[in-house]
């Protein structure tokens, strides 16, 4: 009898961390065990950062009082929202099994972020995006939780 395979998950990942460069400083967070993590399910990439309009590079932000803002004081919050619902979206039409986020980020972070005092101290918390994808009812997990 042939051996029952795994079902096939959609999963939604950073895109950082599958090796786009859309880090604020060009780079990337490519991760081997995402990789390995994703094989044989169907991966959908998001940056709701670039997809919110912001460049690469870009000036990191912090969420200050509830507003995503630059390092130099910029507003973004606008940018940050808008990625994050487009990616929100693309989480529905594609009925999303999971999402994989990267750590800390202003935008993905799923159980921590930076306190907004650009100082490296961190908090417990959400990003944007994993934010309104929890909220939503998506099952996310920090790429930090990842066996
Ligand atoms: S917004 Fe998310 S996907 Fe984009 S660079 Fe930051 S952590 Fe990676």
């Amino acid at each position: 009898m042939e051996s029952e395979k795994s079902e096939q998950m959609k999963i939604m990942v950073s895109a950082c961390l599958m090796g786009e460069n859309c880090k604020y400083n060009g780079e990337n967070n490519l991760n081997e065990k995402v990789l390995n993590y994703v094989k044989g399910h169907q991966v959908i990439t998001v940056c709701p950062e670039v997809m919110g309009g912001l460049p690469t590079p870009r000036i990191p932000a912090e969420i200050v009082n509830n507003v995503v803002t630059t390092k130099d004081g910029r507003n973004v919050d606008k940018e940050f929202r808008t990625g994050a619902e487009m990616a929100l979206q693309i989480a529905k039409e594609n009925q999303i099994d999971l999402v994989v986020l990267q750590s800390r980020s202003p935008s993905c972070g799923p159980k921590q972020i930076y306190d907004g005092s650009f100082s490296g101290k961190k908090i417990e918390g959400q990003g944007v995006l994993a934010k309104l994808l929890i909220e939503n009812g998506f099952r996310v997990i920090d790429v930090e939780d990842l066996l």
